[in-house]
C-alpha cells in the first residue's frame, strides 16, 4: 500500500512537471463578436497571437476602418457596420459610427461602400436596445442590400445591459426602450421568409428563449447563433449559459454555434468555457470555437487546422 502511494505520488509529481513543460496547445477560435468600440486594433492583434484566435468579425466604426486594416491587414478580420446609433454615436461610447448624425445609415453611402468592399458585413444590429423589433419597417433597406451584396448579418437578439431601461439599474448605459420582448428570436421569421438568402446570426443566442431560438433554427438552415456575453457572468450565470448552450446542442444545432466574446475580457474565459463544457464533445467544441465560423463566413477550412 505504501509502495503504491509513493508510485501515485511520483507519477503524480511526473505528470504535473511534464504538463508544466508543455502546456496543452490553446485550441483555434474564430471570434465573431468583437466591438471596435471596446478595443483597440492592436490589442485585438495581441489577444489573437497569445489565445490562438485566427480570424474577427469586428463592428468598425466607420472612420476607424484604416486603423484596423493597418494593423490587421484584410486577410484576418471582417469589418462589419453596425447600427442603429443614436444621432449618428455609437452606443456604449460617445464616438461617431459614420458622418452625420443619423440613426441610421444613409442606404446609399452603405451601398457605396459595400461595392468597394471596405464594408463586408453589417453588425452587430442593435434595435432591440431601442426597443425596435427586427421586422421594423425602417431596417428593411438594410436587409435588402444584405441580400443584394450577399454579405452576412449579425443581431443582437438577447440580453442587454441588466435593468437597461431603468436609471437605477447597474449599468453605466442606459437604454430607456429597451425591450426583453424584441429580442424573441421568431421575430425574425417574417423577415428571414422575405429573404430567404440571408445569412443571419443571431448574437446572444437569443437567451433566455431557448425553445423560440431552436424553432428558428430548425425552420431557417441560414441562422447561425453566436455566445457573445453569455459566458460573461454578470448578465446570465454559467449554470444558466450551460444548460442554454446545451439546450441548443441537444436539439441537434452544435453545426450552427459559433464562438463570441463580446468584451476583450471574456475573450480568454468564453474560450475555457467552451473547452471545459463535459457535455460538449472534443468535435463539437472545435466546431463551435473555429469551424463552424468558417461554414458561415465562407472561409477557407484551412483557417481553423493549419
Ligand atoms: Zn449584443
Amino acid at each position: 500500500m505504501i509502495r503504491f502511494l509513493f508510485l501515485f505520488l511520483g507519477l503524480s509529481a511526473f505528470a504535473s512537471f511534464a504538463g508544466a513543460q508543455t502546456p496543452a496547445p490553446r485550441p483555434a477560435v474564430i471570434d465573431m463578436h468583437v466591438h471596435g468600440a471596446n478595443t483597440t486594433p492592436q490589442q485585438a492583434r495581441e489577444r489573437m497571437a497569445a489565445l490562438n484566435v485566427r480570424y474577427l468579425f469586428v463592428q468598425v466604426l466607420a472612420p476607424e476602418l484604416p486603423a484596423w486594416n493597418a494593423a490587421l491587414g484584410g486577410d484576418n478580420f471582417q469589418p462589419s457596420l453596425g447600427f442603429p446609433c443614436p444621432g449618428g454615436r455609437a452606443p456604449f461610447v460617445d464616438r461617431p459610427c459614420w458622418e452625420g448624425t443619423s440613426d441610421l445609415p444613409d442606404p446609399a453611402w452603405v451601398r457605396e461602400e459595400l461595392r468597394s468592399g471596405r464594408i463586408k458585413a453589417f453588425g452587430e444590429l442593435v434595435p432591440q436596445l431601442f426597443g425596435m423589433a427586427p421586422g421594423d419597417e425602417r431596417l428593411e433597406p438594410y436587409w435588402q442590400l444584405a441580400e443584394e451584396f450577399d454579405i452576412p448579418v449579425a443581431i443582437h437578439m438577447g440580453p442587454g445591459p441588466p435593468g437597461a431601461a431603468y436609471g437605477s439599474g447597474a449599468s453605466p448605459a442606459k437604454f430607456p426602450d429597451f425591450r426583453m420582448g424584441a429580442g424573441n428570436p421568431l421575430l425574425l421569421e417574417d423577415l428571414l421568409l422575405r429573404h430567404k438568402r440571408l445569412r443571419l446570426l443571431v448574437m446572444h443566442a437569443g437567451w433566455p428563449y431557448s425553445e423560440s431560438m431552436i424553432a428558428l433554427l430548425y425552420a431557417h438552415p441560414n441562422v447561425y447563433v453566436d455566445v457573445g456575453a453569455l459566458q460573461a457572468g454578470f448578465m446570465v450565470p454559467r449554470a444558466s449559459y450551460y444548460a442554454y448552450l446545451r439546450s441548443l446542442v441537444d436539439a441537434g444545432f452544435a453545426k450552427r454555434i459559433v464562438f463570441g466574446s463580446d468584451f476583450p475580457n471574456q475573450v480568454e474565459p468564453g474560450i475555457d468555457a467552451i473547452v471545459s463544457a463535459e457535455f460538449l464533445s472534443d468535435a463539437q467544441k472545435s466546431d463551435i470555437l473555429c469551424g463552424n465560423a468558417t461554414r458561415f463566413l465562407r472561409l477557407d477550412g484551412s483557417t481553423c487546422t493549419q
